[in-house]
């Protein structure tokens, strides 16, 4: 399923094919003078086993695009979705237990307890959860990660690259419906980024996942299949199978495009 806008919107009633959807989804912070429209009715769908990158200028919304789809802020106005659950309106209480439960997540700065070594930090969400792994698929994620002779090392005992493959495992143990990532190779070298990112679309090819990530690097979005780019808080452009310069080029006519009339 696209990005879509208005009257598109309520033909998809989420038809099963959906992991996220938002249907003009709106968030505005703020008040008076200090009130802004961070998302403007944004509709999209982010498909099960699909590779999503957004990206946009600064400003334009993908962290609260992000952060309201997959529960961990509020939304104004509109809907999102993850699977059938609308999360507009749910409580805290069963938005927390969504999220545990049904969503995956990889931020730039890891997120890693210091206290606690590689295995313990993966196993972390279910053991809050209560929830035992599945022991065949967390063998299969730990080797797929590379993690196997580090399992007893604690965060500050690994490397960069390294502990994001931590927060990247501990992500996909539970086997979530979908995994949101900002910016999870923002702090990686180009070497362990590429591993990353490989590694996410590894998952979505071979084990069915759900990756959806916001970025601001062409190079990263390169690996996923399909890239939204947003501006002002709105769905400006899509692509599908992006390449590094393909993105660049739709940045810079992006740019060209919308450059005040002074400058040309
Ligand atoms: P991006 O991730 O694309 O850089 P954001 O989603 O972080 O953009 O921000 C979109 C807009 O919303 C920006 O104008 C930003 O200043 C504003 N914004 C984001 N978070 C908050 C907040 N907690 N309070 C007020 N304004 C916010």
């Amino acid at each position: 399923m696209r990005a879509s806008h208005g009257s598109e919107a309520h033909e998809v009633d989420n038809d099963g094919q959906a992991a996220a959807q938002a249907r003009e989804l709106t968030k505005i912070y703020g008040e008076g003078e200090t009130r802004v429209i961070a998302v403007d009715q944004v509709s999209v769908d982010f498909r099960r086993a699909e590779y999503t990158a957004i990206m946009g200028p600064s400003g334009s919304g993908k962290s609260t695009l992000m952060h309201c789809m997959a529960g961990l802020d509020t939304i104004t106005a509109g809907s999102a979705r993850i699977g059938g659950t609308e999360l507009n309106g749910l409580s805290d209480r069963r938005l927390t237990q969504l999220r545990r439960d049904r969503v995956g997540f990889i931020f730039q700065s890891y997120n890693l307890l210091p206290m606690l070594n590689a295995l313990e930090n993966i196993r972390l969400p279910m053991d809050v959860a209560g929830r035992r792994p599945d022991p065949v698929w967390l063998q299969q994620v730990i080797d797929t990660v590379g993690l196997r002779e580090r399992l007893r090392h604690r965060p500050a005992q690994l490397s960069g690259g390294q502990q994001q493959r931590v927060a990247v495992a501990r992500a996909l143990a539970g086997k979530p419906e979908i995994i949101f990532g900002d910016e999870p190779t923002g702090n990686l070298d180009s070497r362990a980024s590429a591993e990353i990112l490989g590694f996410l679309r590894n998952s979505v090819r071979e084990l069915g996942q759900t990756v959806v990530m916001v970025t601001h690097d062409p190079v990263a979005a390169s690996y996923a299949d399909r890239v939204v780019f947003l501006a002002d808080g709105r769905v400006v452009g899509e692509m599908t199978s992006p390449t590094a310069e393909g993105v660049l080029g739709h940045i810079r006519r992006f740019e060209v495009q919308h450059a005040s009339p002074r400058d040309g």
